[in-house]
């Protein structure tokens, strides 16, 4: 098969580039820097898919948690346009393409569900009216993605937090660990969704090969840990320390409470159509998940 891939270039994107070329499929990564096996949201945009593509992915989007970036109306610009601009402009070109591909698997987060709600929410859960910035872009983003042609099976991914090597937050949070200065954020009650690199990997790769899988699958491993687990645990395989709790109102105050919700809230988020489909995690709880990727990241 030939995979047209957006956002290739990223920490999920040239993850799962690497597994598709290893498993034998030709590979065409879009990006906005042109290069070799690489085309520009221009080139799609002007002159569609390229030949012979059997599937679309896209997991392009503007680093929200970007602790650089302020958390301007611009940026948020930036963070929504990166997101659903890509994403409509793919499922236009599937649209208009003569040889449609067999599947378009697009990407979108866990904010859909209510992190106020003490509900454990599966695929079949009903999503309530968009409550704040980021379950609307998550429901603009699954949106975006829909289409009219019934030919093309559309999968949607809600991912939780990636955690994986050289990218996300582990990358973010491997130094403050490491020097004993981690800790759980806030009341570290609350759910941290979480997937292993390699299971949200293989998740694209399953969705992209089993013609019964379509609709919504919840990227996010079977087992549900609280803010203070994960931390335990990190801190465990790493053998520090991690009392240093970060408060609540540091993060709101650096990140604006609008995006630091994903760090000091999470949903209740399990993964019910995804092992209905039979799907096999290479990493189902948070100690082997964890124990890993700070293998990864001693052997580096
Ligand atoms: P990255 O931050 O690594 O970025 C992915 C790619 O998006 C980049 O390589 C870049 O490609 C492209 N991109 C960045 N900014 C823009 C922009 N303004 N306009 C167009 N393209 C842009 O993301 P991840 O790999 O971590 O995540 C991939 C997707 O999965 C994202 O959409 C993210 O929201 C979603 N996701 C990720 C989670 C995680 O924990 N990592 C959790 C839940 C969802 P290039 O520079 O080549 O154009």
């Amino acid at each position: 098969g030939h995979v047209l891939l957006g956002g290739g270039t990223g920490f999920v994107g040239s993850a799962l580039k690497q597994m598709l070329i290893s498993k034998k499929y030709e590979v065409t990564v879009i990006s906005r820097m042109p290069g070799a096996r690489r085309v520009t949201w221009f080139d799609v945009c002007s002159s569609g898919l390229p030949d012979g593509v059997t599937a679309v992915v896209n997991l392009a989007g503007q680093n929200i948690l970007d602790p650089l970036q302020r958390w301007t109306a611009g940026f948020k610009q930036n963070v929504w346009n990166s997101r659903i601009n890509t994403t409509h402009t793919l499922a236009q070109a599937i649209a208009h393409a003569k040889r449609k591909p067999d599947v378009f698997v697009t990407v979108s987060g866990v904010g859909i569900y209510d992190p106020t709600s003490d509900d454990l929410f599966d695929e079949y859960s009903t999503i309530s009216e968009p409550f704040d910035f980021l379950s609307k872009l998550a429901v603009e983003w699954e949106k975006a993605g829909k289409l009219e042609d019934g030919d093309v099976r559309h999968v949607v991914i809600r991912s939780g937090v990636v955690l994986g090597r050289g990218g996300g937050m582990i990358q973010q949070m491997f130094l403050p660990f490491y020097l004993g200065l981690g800790g759980p954020i806030g009341t570290g009650c609350q759910p941290l969704p979480w997937i292993h690199i390699k299971d949200i990997c293989n998740l694209f790769v399953f969705a992209i090969e089993n013609p019964e899988v379509t609709g919504v699958l919840n990227g996010v491993a079977p087992q549900v840990v609280t803010n203070d687990e994960f931390t335990r645990s990190f801190a465990k395989v790493l053998s520090r320390p991690a009392f240093f709790r970060v408060p609540q109102f540091a993060l709101n105050l650096l990140f604006s409470e609008e995006r630091a919700k994903i760090m000091t809230m999470g949903q209740k988020v399990c993964p019910k159509r995804v092992q209905e489909l039979g799907f096999q995690y290479e990493y189902p709880d948070i100690n082997s998940a964890l124990k890993s990727v700070s293998h990864l990241i001693y052997s580096k």
